[in-house]
């Protein structure tokens, strides 16, 4: 597929340096606003933070028109679009490219659809040959006045791997419906043509273009451009992006989390082996997290684990009452930790469980899990 030329008129050309993509589908001109829209809209407060929600789950949008990521529609890609085939680690190496672009910057960036608030959504699915570019995105609103629009990135399929390309092209589509545009610098995130290559928001105006071929384009917003560059026809992505959106976003918050299986109490038959199965919610969830693990009364060992997925396994756990400990860290060091107790005997468990719950040994196994087989050189208390 690589500088392949003339693929429907539109993906995989030549320019001068290589081959390069299509960073934007056509879409069909935005029609008068109907549909399901939020009643409570409120246009956003330049200087404040946004939220940038990374849709990795697959999607099926309803009609709507502007298009509205808290009511899921648009006014195109109406056909459903299925979930990112990447796995965890290629979700997060996005995600990790996605923030380091957008330090300066009042951007939380999360894979987690938010509860409340408004937030950006970029759609991560379908390939960019289905699609006949990289992504798509609805553009023009100066000030980021409409704060929930949908774009979209197309990188699926053969292009699955492209974590450089993943990170920049979300931003680029992000970057569409906060306002910006295209310029004509080729290292920029914001060119409008793109492989693997890094690019990066430039803190220098350069001219509005307003296709690949690079002609004059119109400004989506003179008013911005002129304040920061002196000229209607210039961009500047690092001025604008910092008016916007203020300065970088703060992680404040300690993750949140909860013990999926087994239960606190629960009671096994010895020797037991089970996974240890967490839910964490944090405000820039999926991250790297460090875990530490450890029993009893002692005080939390010096040695973690870095996991994408906090959870661990407990291999042929003896005869006793034990109680587990984990500490789970988010990237900014916030701290939190889950206590509960396993109790083991000689007998089989009474009844199976009325609700279904399983008992022993089942249950899904994270990839990522800590095995933790020596136990028995634990410190243990007997009933
Ligand atoms: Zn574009």
């Amino acid at each position: 597929m690589i500088g392949v030329l003339g693929v429907s008129g539109l993906a995989g050309f030549w320019l001068a340096w290589g081959p390069r993509y299509a960073q934007d589908a056509p879409i069909p001109p935005q029609p008068p606003a109907f549909g399901a829209q939020d009643s409570s809209f409120r246009a956003r407060e330049v200087g404040t933070p946004i939220t940038l929600f990374v849709n990795f789950d697959g999607v099926e949008l309803g009609s709507c028109s502007p298009s509205n990521s808290k009511k899921d529609c648009h006014w195109y890609n109406n056909e459903p679009i299925a979930a990112f085939s990447g796995d965890l680690q290629a979700k997060v190496a996005i995600l990790d490219a996605m923030r380091r672009h957008t330090d300066h910057y009042g951007v939380q960036i999360t894979a987690t659809r938010p509860d409340h608030g408004d937030y950006a959504m970029v759609v991560y699915g379908g390939t960019e040959e289905e699609f006949g570019a990289l992504g798509s995105a609805p553009s023009g609103d100066c000030f980021d006045s409409r704060p929930n629009e949908i774009a979209f990135v197309h990188l699926d399929g053969e292009f699955a791997s492209w974590i450089v390309a993943g990170s920049t092209t979300a931003l680029h589509e992000a970057a569409h419906t906060w306002g910006l545009d295209h310029i004509d610098l080729e290292s920029e995130i914001m060119f409008p043509a793109g492989d693997n290559s890094p690019t990066s928001f430039d803190d220098r105006c350069h001219r509005i273009v307003g296709d690949t071929d690079l002609t004059d384009g119109e400004p989506s917003c003179a008013e911005i451009n002129t304040s920061s560059c002196g000229s209607a026809g210039q961009q500047n992505s690092h001025l604008v992006l910092s008016e916007l959106f203020g300065p970088a976003y703060v992680d404040v918050s300690p993750p949140v989390l909860e013990l999926t299986a087994p239960r606190d109490g629960e009671y096994f038959q010895g020797p037991a082996s089970f996974d240890v199965v967490l839910e964490i919610r944090d405000d820039l969830h999926p991250q790297s997290y460090t875990m530490w693990t450890w029993y009893g009364d002692g005080p939390r060992p010096a040695d973690s684990t870095t996991t994408l997925s906090p959870g661990f396994r407990v291999e042929a756990l003896p005869i006793g009452t034990w109680s587990f400990h984990v500490a789970v860290a988010d990237e900014a060091g916030h701290e939190a930790q889950l206590d509960f107790e396993i109790e083991v005997g000689v007998d089989p468990p009474p009844d199976p469980e009325p609700d279904g719950c399983r008992s022993g040994g089942a249950g899904p196994r994270s990839p990522m899990a800590t095995i933790l087989p020596v136990l028995l050189a634990w410190r243990r208390r007997r009933r």
